[in-house]
C-alpha cells in the first residue's frame, strides 16, 4: 500500500464501482464506497463478496482476507461527507458528462486540498471534467477494465493540466494494486475504445444488415482473429448502453460519420436491452 494514499472513494457501486473498490481494498486501502442508489450498493457488496468468493475458490484468497478487506469497505449515499478525509477519489458512475461535471463539482467542493480527483470514465473529456473544479492539476484518468479484479490494464489518461507528480502517483499506485498502467493523452475514447468501439459497432452492423447472426459474428472474431469473447458478447458484458454513450463521444469529438453508433444499438438501448445487466442483450443471461 502506497502510505500518502491510504484512504480512498469510490462514487458509483455498478459494473465498474464495486469492481474499483473490490482492488483497492483487498489491497489494503479504506474505502468509502459511495452510490445515490441505497440498491446499488447492496448490490455492489453483494458481487465484491461473490468475486471474492470466486477467488477463495481459486485459492487466490483467503476467507481471513476476505474478511478484513469487506471490513475496510465503508458504503453512504452521499458525497459530500464522505470524500472530506480521502487522499483519492475515484469517480465510476454513469457514462453521461452532466452527471459526472456535478459529482466533479462536488468531489472538488468537499475533498481536502491534496485529494487527488480521478475519472473511470471510458470516454469523456478528463479536460473538461476538469475545468469544473479548482483543481485541474490533479485530475486524472483512471480507466480500469472490466471485470477489475482480474483485468491487468490501467489506462491512465492525462488531462491537458493533470500534473506530472499526479500522473507518477496514479501510475505508482495502479501498480501497487498489482496492475499494469499505460499513459496516454486525453483524445477522444482515449486509445482503448477509440479502437474497441468501432469494431463493436462495425459487428453490430454486420448483425444488423443481416450478413450473419450473433453466434457467428462472436464465433468468426473469436476463432478468426483469437479474441477471448465475441464483440457482440463483449458489448453485452460492457453494458449497451455505455457502448452508445462512448460512440456519441467519438462522432461528437472527432466528426466523422464512421463513428455513428449502428440504429440498431439505438433501439436496443431505447427498449432497456442493455446487456448482462438487464438480463437481455445479444444474448440471454438468467
Ligand atoms: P453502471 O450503470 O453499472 O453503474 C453506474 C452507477 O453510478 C449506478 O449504480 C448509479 O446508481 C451510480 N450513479 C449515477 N449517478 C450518480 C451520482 N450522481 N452519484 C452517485 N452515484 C451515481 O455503470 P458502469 O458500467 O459501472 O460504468 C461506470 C463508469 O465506468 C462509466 O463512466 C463507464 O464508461 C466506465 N467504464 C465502464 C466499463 C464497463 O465495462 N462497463 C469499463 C470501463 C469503464
Amino acid at each position: 500500500m502506497i502510505d500518502q494514499f491510504q484512504k480512498i472513494a469510490v462514487i458509483g457501486a455498478g459494473t465498474m464501482g464495486n469492481g474499483i473498490a473490490h482492488a483497492f481494498a483487498q489491497c489494503g486501502y479504506d474505502v468509502h464506497l459511495i452510490d445515490m442508489s441505497k440498491e446499488a450498493l447492496e448490490r455492489g457488496l453483494a458481487t465484491i463478496a461473490g468475486n471474492m468468493d470466486r477467488q477463495i475458490k481459486k485459492g487466490a484468497l483467503t476467507d481471513e482476507e476476505k474478511a478484513a478487506a469487506i471490513s475496510r469497505i465503508h458504503t453512504s449515499t452521499t458525497i459530500t461527507g464522505s470524500v472530506r478525509d480521502r487522499d483519492l477519489v475515484i469517480e465510476a458512475a454513469t457514462e453521461n458528462q452532466e452527471i459526472k461535471k456535478k459529482i466533479f463539482r462536488e468531489m472538488d467542493e468537499n475533498a481536502p486540498a491534496h485529494c487527488i480527483l480521478a475519472t473511470n470514465t471510458s470516454s469523456i473529456s478528463i479536460t473538461e471534467l476538469a475545468a469544473v473544479t479548482k483543481r485541474p492539476a490533479q485530475v486524472i484518468g483512471m480507466h480500469f477494465m472490466n471485470p477489475v479484479p482480474v483485468m491487468k490494464l490501467v489506462e491512465v489518461i492525462n488531462g491537458y493540466d493533470t500534473g506530472k507528480k499526479v500522473t507518477d502517483d496514479i501510475l505508482a499506485i495502479s501498480q501497487d494494486l498489482g496492475k499494469i498502467p499505460v499513459s496516454v493523452s486525453d483524445y477522444p475514447g482515449f486509445v482503448a475504445n477509440r479502437i474497441l468501439m468501432p469494431m463493436i459497432n462495425e459487428a453490430i452492423y454486420t448483425l444488423f444488415e443481416g450478413v450473419a447472426g450473433v453466434e457467428e459474428i462472436d464465433t468468426v472474431m473469436k476463432l478468426g482473429m483469437a479474441h477471448p469473447m465475441g464483440p457482440l458478447q463483449l458489448a453485452d458484458f460492457i453494458g449497451l448502453d455505455v457502448c452508445l454513450a462512448i460512440l456519441h463521444v467519438l462522432h461528437d469529438g472527432f466528426g466523422n460519420p464512421k463513428y455513428a453508433p449502428c440504429p440498431l444499438l439505438k433501439n436496443m438501448v431505447t427498449a432497456g436491452h442493455l446487456g448482462k445487466k438487464s438480463g437481455k442483450g445479444f444474448y440471454t443471461y438468467s
